[in-house]
């Protein structure tokens, strides 16, 4: 038997209803796959968070354990690539959606959804860094693989003070960017200097219609708000400039012209972490262990009791946390 925090849902017309609950479950009960791993740390994310309070529908089948990550050590394995013992991280690929997730204190997957975790990092750094450092780290890398280096030029990163935001200014700013944080909380300036942006900018103006084209700024760009900033964004890129865009923090929309695809020609790379093919998370993981000064990030991670998720899900919705929820499992 373990602990595990379960969604349900009833059939009551005309509006189902979810119940949230812990509970102890029996082994029998987890889900297809090769390798079982005794969860060590989860974290909440914002998709968790919607999961649990089921203000969208994130959950596709019920019961549901959330968590679309976790870090934990294999207690059995059929995969020829994990041992028991092994310490492993997974992010993504449905989990916490469709296959129960990081919520309790076992998961069974399949052997090719996991990483292995990397030195140094412990099983909490990793979900400190979470999927939303995951994440950043995959931006980062695309950007490199359109040929952006720090001689390029200042990038920009949107929802700084954000999950994926933090982790891109600190990612940029040790590979010697230089980094400009894009913010609506002017209040987290002195953590986002920590982080080492060079310059800290407010996103009033870039949520209005702007024009197609505006004065070049950017070599590169990491975007997690989408909608109306994005299409600012892009309309300041530089001549070639590349945006990794990842979020619609700020919308689903695009509401841009193609006036700086074709004529600064610059590109817009579409990053997902969920089904990113493990070449791509093996090393997004790597990078993240050699480029990640993670000293500031454990200043804003927040350790709390599996038991208290439900009730800081609607306050993370709100916006109302400040760092990362860091949860542990075992
Ligand atoms: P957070 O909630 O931690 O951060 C989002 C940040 O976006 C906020 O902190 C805020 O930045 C900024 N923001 C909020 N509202 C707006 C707005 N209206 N306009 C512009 N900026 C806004 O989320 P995460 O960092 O974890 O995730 C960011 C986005 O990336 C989300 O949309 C998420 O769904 C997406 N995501 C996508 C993934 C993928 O695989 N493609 C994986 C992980 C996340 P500030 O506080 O600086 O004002």
């Amino acid at each position: 038997m373990f602990n595990a925090l379960i969604i349900r849902k009833d059939d009551q017309q005309p509006k189902p209803q979810q119940q949230v609950a812990l509970e102890q479950v029996d082994e029998q009960q987890l889900p297809e796959g090769n390798v079982t791993v005794q969860v060590g740390w989860t974290t909440m994310n914002y998709k968790d968070a919607l999961a649990i309070t089921g203000a969208s529908p994130v959950v596709r089948s019920f019961p549901m354990v959330p968590g679309i990550d976790f870090a934990g050590t294999v207690v059995e394995s059929r995969d020829p690539a994990y041992q028991k013992g092994d310490q492993v991280v997974l992010n993504g690929w449905g989990v916490g959606e469709k296959h129960w997730g990081g919520m309790a204190g076992l998961a069974r997957v399949p052997g090719d959804w996991l990483v292995p975790l990397q030195a140094p990092f412990t099983q909490k750094q990793a979900m400190g860094i979470g999927t939303a450092g995951y994440t950043a780290m995959l931006c980062v890398l695309a950007l490199e693989k359109q040929g952006i280096t720090p001689d390029s030029g200042p990038v920009l990163v949107t929802g700084a003070a954000g999950g994926v935001g933090s982790v891109a200014v600190a990612l940029l700013a040790k590979l010697g960017y230089q980094v400009t944080a894009m913010t609506g909380r002017e209040q987290e300036a002195d953590f986002l200097r920590s982080l080492g942006a060079a310059e800290i900018i407010s996103r009033d103006g870039y949520s209005q219609p702007g024009r197609p084209l505006n004065k070049e700024r950017w070599a590169a760009a990491i975007d997690v708000a989408g909608g109306q900033v994005l299409a600012n964004v892009c309309a300041e890129m530089r001549y070639r400039g590349v945006v990794a865009a990842c979020g619609l923090a700020a919308g689903m929309d695009f509401p841009a012209t193609v006036a700086p695809f074709i004529l600064r020609g610059v590109t817009l790379v579409g990053v997902d972490s969920v089904m990113a093919p493990y070449a791509d998370r093996l090393q997004a993981w790597q990078r993240l262990a050699q480029d990640l000064d993670i000293t500031a990030l454990e200043k804003v991670m927040q350790e709390v009791p599996l038991e208290q998720v439900q009730e800081l899900a609607p306050q993370l919705l709100a916006g109302q946390i400040r760092g990362r929820l860091v949860i542990p499992v075992a």
